[in-house]
């Protein structure tokens, strides 16, 4: 079987402030990250072990992704990506094949980031009881590749193992005990603040007409995902295009139409 189907490496090129808002969060996932690669001295000398796994949990389109390789970038290390559903429609032992070799590929190339999105997918809660059991051994297979992977990570220095859900509650919890994932951090929404930075990453770019406010516009797109603000710009510009083809700048009229021809795909009864 193929071992490289559905694997992605690079050092990515995204930076901290690429991501708007979550400032207290940035820092944490920085110190995680950073710390044990560039003091690990520091480390040493308190007698701590530094953290294996940290879990990104919250709802769509909130940055996680882009956390997990802006703090690959941060770090200067290699980021290495698995996703929990492409494993799960491999080949019997395929997905396994894919996880032992991620991880012998992260410890050759460290220090690395090993990014494994839609966890839950394979991470889930082992259910007993015997008539599940032939639905649940492809996931049973690979979670239990991987607790061995990231127990065997205790000798290997500068691999740390993020790892992203929408559905934290339905982690299994052998995935929780020590040294395995240590830190559990929420990406919540954006807040007001929070939006209208992003909607700063996201209009550095444009040409931008002088009454554009988007301090107001932040104000207006409550329970607007990160990646719903990013959709946001770009449909302003088209919205600027389609009034006339040769617009030199887009004005906020055009995003309060983007604005209002959007729905946000969150509801407060999605929110933790
Ligand atoms: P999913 O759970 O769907 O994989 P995610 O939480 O991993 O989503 P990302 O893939 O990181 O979210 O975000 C999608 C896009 O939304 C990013 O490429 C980025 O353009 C934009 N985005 C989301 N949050 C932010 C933010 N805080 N600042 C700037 N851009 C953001």
């Amino acid at each position: 079987p193929s071992i490289t189907r559905g694997v992605t490496v690079e050092v990515p090129k995204v930076s901290w402030d690429d991501i708007g808002g979550l400032k207290d969060l940035k820092r944490r996932l920085q110190q995680a990250v950073e710390w044990p690669i560039k003091h690990s001295e520091a480390f040493t000398r308190l007698g701590i072990s530094p953290i294996r796994g940290v879990l990104l949990h919250g709802p769509p389109g909130c940055s996680k992704t882009t956390l997990a390789k802006a703090a690959a970038h941060a770090a200067e290390a290699a980021f290495f990506s698995l996703s929990g559903a492409d494993m799960f429609s491999m080949y019997v032992g395929e997905g396994e094949a894919l996880i032992r070799s991620i991880f012998q590929r992260a410890r050759l190339a460290a220090p690395s980031i090993v990014f494994f999105d839609e966890a839950d997918v394979v991470a889930s809660k082992r259910s007993g009881g015997a008539n599940s059991r032939s639905n649940t051994t492809v996931g049973e297979r690979l979670l239990s590749t991987l607790l061995t992977e990231m127990d065997g990570l205790e000798q290997a220095k500068g691999i740390l193992v993020l790892a992203a859900t929408n559905r934290p509650h339905a982690i299994d919890a052998a995935l929780m005990r020590p040294g395995r994932f240590d830190m559990v951090l929420y990406v919540p929404p954006p807040d007001q603040e929070g939006r209208e930075e992003i909607l700063q990453v996201h209009t550095h770019g444009m040409k931008l007409g002088e009454d554009v406010d988007l301090k107001s516009l932040a104000a207006a797109t409550e329970l607007f995902t990160g990646a719903e603000l990013a959709g946001l710009c770009v449909e302003a510009g088209m919205v600027a295009l389609r009034e006339d083809i040769s617009a030199t700048a887009v004005f906020n009229r055009h995003f309060l139409a983007a604005r209002n021809s959007l729905r946000p795909a969150l509801t407060d009864s999605l929110l933790e």
